[in-house]
């Protein structure tokens, strides 16, 4: 007798109009999650009885859907970051948009895979790095691929530029045996290039740091005597790296003159733009960032200031043909045949590390169609303005002091009191603050002293909502001791 078959399965939904009546609850659900924000706290922590449920042992078998989302509403749902509340100020975060929970879904939908390819998503994220090219001054010709955020973007820039600077080909010959290659990033220079360095194999000797003005610029006659130095000493310098908004205030090196300095010493010049380099949307703050479009590889999130859902970045190449050089790959199960839906290379593989990804030009592309930039320029105005209202007001009260200028959209600062205690009131300070669900502010250091760090990056913030915290935080100084 023959075996009986084994009944086929599927993860397809066993009822369509069951399955559609619990998405179209989630969906309700989720858009008037945002809509009501800003009546929530900003953060809370996660109760210990929701952490126990949430470490739940391995389901081996399934559960109704309504149950799992009802956990969902339950359990992670109310305890997140925070970072889409409109007093929301710590690190550099993004506070997405309801118009990205449609992109999300849509995009989620399609399950494109966008390694290249004849297909609508490939010439959709042609389209958004052709309009992101545009915006930073590149080349038509420059390559650009988007990644999963502003790190992965900037080691995709600096293994560029490693390939193109080596003097030998790292691909092919590792770096063993070879003369050790140099990076030239200044102090203020986010933490990627440290990781970048490492995974690259020039190790973190193979990176120099070099000191800033009292603006967090880079100084240049330091960095050239860097160059110099480690080329007298056998070591090969390949790429400058500079910052169009550090993470700590949101400085803008010397662009121009790094573009001079690396063309003169024949090395790449790499611009980390994390979030500053959008600043070019906007005809006002534009000069703030003058020179980015003079970089041979620039790195930016959209995630951040773009205020599109994580995760989502860009490197630009302006040689396009260099990021090619520097990742493509041919493999048999790959190739390209001419015809049919593989005709070519994979464009998008060929330029960066992921073969497998995913359609997250669409939240870009959809963005950018339905705000346009105008509006996402006079959003980053608004920051801007914003950082500036805060920065006043500090300067104005007696019991705060700014602990760094403000030339884009973070203001540092701190309470006054007495210098053996105020670092650990500040702390103290700001963790009352964030504790409270009122507003969250991170913290940094400058010239070795604790900050209160607001970084505008958010379109749901307004000015009042400054206020209501500065007034909050200094109700809080005013039941400490006196200040010195
Ligand atoms: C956030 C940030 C990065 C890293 O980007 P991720 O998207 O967090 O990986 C790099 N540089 C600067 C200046 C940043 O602010």
């Amino acid at each position: 007798m023959p075996p009986s078959p084994l009944p086929e399965i599927t993860l397809d939904p066993a009822n369509w109009s069951e399955f559609s009546a619990l998405a179209q609850q989630a969906l309700g659900d989720a858009l008037g999650f945002l809509e009501g924000v800003r009546e929530r706290p900003v953060w809370r922590p996660v109760p210990e009885e929701i952490a126990r449920e949430i470490a739940e042992p391995l389901p081996r078998s399934g559960r109704p859907l309504a149950e799992v989302y009802d956990q969902f509403r339950r359990c992670i749902l109310p305890y997140p970051t925070g970072n889409i509340h409109p007093r929301f100020w710590g690190w550099v975060m993004g506070s997405g948009s309801a118009l990205s929970v449609v992109s999300e879904l849509l995009a989620a939908t399609m399950n494109a895979h966008v390694a290249g390819y004849d297909q609508s998503a490939a010439l959709v994220e042609e389209r958004v790095l052709g309009w992101l090219k545009e915006l930073m001054g590149f080349p038509a010709e420059a390559s650009g691929v988007l990644v999963s955020g502003g790190t992965m973007a900037n080691l995709i820039g600096l293994a560029v530029a490693r390939h193109e600077r080596a003097g030998f080909d790292p691909r092919a010959e590792g770096l063993s045996g070879k003369p050790p290659l140099m990076v030239y990033a200044s102090t203020e220079t986010h933490h990627w290039v440290e990781k970048a360095c490492e995974l690259l194999g020039l190790g973190r000797v193979g990176l120099t740091r070099i000191p800033c003005d009292s603006e967090h610029r880079v100084l240049l006659p330091e960095l050239r005597q860097a160059i110099h130095r480690d080329r007298a000493r056998g070591l090969r310098p390949i790429c400058l790296v500079g910052s169009a908004g550090t993470v700590n205030i949101g400085a803008t090196d010397d662009l121009r003159a790094l573009a001079a300095l690396s063309r003169e010493e024949n090395l790449w010049f790499h611009v980390d733009g994390a979030f500053g380099a959008l600043a070019r949307l906007s005809p006002a703050l534009a000069p703030l960032v003058a020179g980015i479009e003079e970089a041979d590889s620039l790195a930016f999130d959209l995630h951040k200031w773009g205020f599109l859902p994580y995760g989502v970045g860009c490197t630009l190449v302006r040689d396009g043909a260099a990021s090619t050089r520097a990742f493509a790959r041919s493999a048999s199960y790959l190739a390209g045949l001419g015809r049919g839906i593989s005709p070519g290379p994979l464009g998008f593989a060929d330029r960066g590390l992921e073969l497998s990804r995913g359609f997250r030009a669409l939240k870009v592309w959809m963005a950018l169609k339905v705000e346009g930039v105008d509006r996402w320029g006079a959003l980053f105005e608004q920051n801007v303005r914003q950082a500036q209202h805060l920065a006043a007001r500090v300067a104005r009260e007696p019991r705060l002091e700014l602990l760094a200028p403000v030339p884009l959209n973070i203001v540092c600062f701190r309470v006054r009191a007495a210098p053996e205690l105020v670092d650990a009131w500040n702390q103290e300070l700001l963790l009352r603050i964030q504790e409270s669900g009122l507003a969250l502010p991170s913290s940094t250091r400058i010239n070795g002293h604790f900050a209160i760090r607001v970084c505008l990056t958010n379109h749901r913030t307004r000015q009042a909502d400054l206020d209501q915290f500065l007034d909050a935080l200094l109700a809080l100084a005013a039941d400490l001791p006196a200040a010195a």
